[in-house]
């Protein structure tokens, strides 16, 4: 029996050997692409383990279990975005519930909470999640969650997750957190009291920018029983092919992210000390105000480096001049991505708002990529100007 897992394995070795990672009946490198919607049944009365791919697919149930072993959760599901991911987990809410949740949460996660849960009359308090004395006034009767993101976007600012949950779990709250930035090479958060860990796996997971999927992982049994409840009910969930993308993806995430981050810790101290660059955020950066929780829940500190360049007019000179990045909204991807949250992401937030958060006409977001970082920083160089 080739598929195999041993929990006292290192992360590199559970990226592949998680106990499906094979095909159990012929014994192929790789779990095919099982793209069927329904299966044969021998015997009514014992159903076999699948019966329908919207309740369940192998091809699917091998990513899930891939991301539950390497997130260290009970059981794994796979979505057919981000969004997807993060609107079930919100579905463990009912109408008349309060959360609590990060005030520079993912734009698509704001949006939701502001008109759809709004809609259905489940209230959302948006706090500086940094801040642990503002997290606990937002305490209502009626608050059932809070939810995280940390480092957030674009500005990398830094929730003490084991505070935050110890705290949420003391008042009976649940813990949601999208790691999407982290990935769980860099940030383990169910150890630290998460119950619902999220991603858009379109980001580092996927790694290539050739799909759209989304995971969330259930720290528990009971948790995960009510979120597979929520998946079949949704019919959200990923497709065969994407999952056997990410699945292919997800392999390859701890060298991927060892040379993104070293990357973008070099470009990072390069930035500093460039007088033509006003601010850069980055947690790995000695006077970064999150830096010390930050190392105390991670082990690295990321790809994303964000950097403000002065004014709208730099930034978008900066935009139309450089050569390597792809000049788009995403992140995350094998090639680097730069994007401008004032026009992308944080489109739709009131200027006042977006400037109260830091994110000031001139700001840049970098996702390194695999290139050479010397190559990078030249190209970043003549596009800066003089
Ligand atoms: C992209 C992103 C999402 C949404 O994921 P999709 O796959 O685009 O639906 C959620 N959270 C974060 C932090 C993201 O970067």
């Amino acid at each position: 029996m080739a598929n195999h897992r041993d929990e006292q394995h290192q992360f590199e070795t559970k990226l592949l050997h998680w106990g499906s990672e094979m095909d159990p009946h012929y014994g192929a490198s790789n779990v095919p692409i099982y793209q069927c919607s329904t299966f044969h049944q021998e015997d009514v009365d014992n159903p076999p383990e699948h019966d329908y791919t919207r309740s369940g697919n192998p091809t699917r149930q091998a990513v899930e279990d891939q991301i539950a072993y390497l997130e260290g959760g009970a059981r794994g599901f796979a979505f057919a975005s981000g969004m997807a991911a993060i609107s079930t987990a919100f579905f463990l809410l009912s109408a008349g519930d309060h959360v609590i949740v990060t005030e520079d949460v993912y734009g698509g996660t704001y949006r939701i909470l502001t008109t759809l849960l709004k809609q259905m009359n489940i209230e959302s308090t948006f706090v500086d999640m940094t801040n642990i004395d503002e997290v606990k006034a937002a305490l209502k009767p009626n608050t059932k969650a809070v939810y995280m993101e940390t480092p957030s976007n674009p500005t990398l600012r830094i929730t003490d997750i084991r505070t935050v949950c110890d705290w949420a779990h003391a008042n009976g709250l649940l813990t949601m957190l999208d790691n999407t930035f982290m990935t769980p090479y860099h940030q383990k958060s169910i150890p630290l009291g998460v119950d619902v860990v999220l991603h858009s796996a379109t980001k580092f997971l996927g790694g290539h920018s050739d799909v759209l999927a989304g995971l969330a992982v259930a720290a528990n049994d009971s948790i995960g029983r009510r979120l597979k409840g929520l998946q079949n009910s949704l019919g959200n969930v990923a497709g065969q092919f994407d999952s056997w993308l990410l699945m292919r993806g997800i392999k390859t995430l701890a060298v991927r992210m060892e040379q993104h981050e070293s990357s973008a810790r070099k470009l990072a101290q390069w930035l500093v000390t460039d007088p033509r660059v006003v601010n850069v955020f980055y947690p790995g950066l000695p006077n970064h105000p999150g830096r010390v929780v930050h190392e105390s829940q991670s082990k690295g500190y990321g790809a994303i480096v964000s950097f403000d360049v002065g004014s709208g007019e730099r930034a978008r000179e900066v935009m139309s001049k450089v050569k390597l990045p792809l000049v788009a909204v995403s992140l995350g991807a094998v090639e680097s991505i730069l994007s401008y949250p004032p026009k992308m992401s944080h489109a739709a937030m009131p200027q006042e708002v977006r400037m109260a958060r830091g994110i000031t006409d001139g700001v840049l977001r970098f996702s390194v990529g695999l290139e050479n970082i010397d190559d990078l920083i030249a190209d970043l160089d003549q596009a800066l100007g003089k």
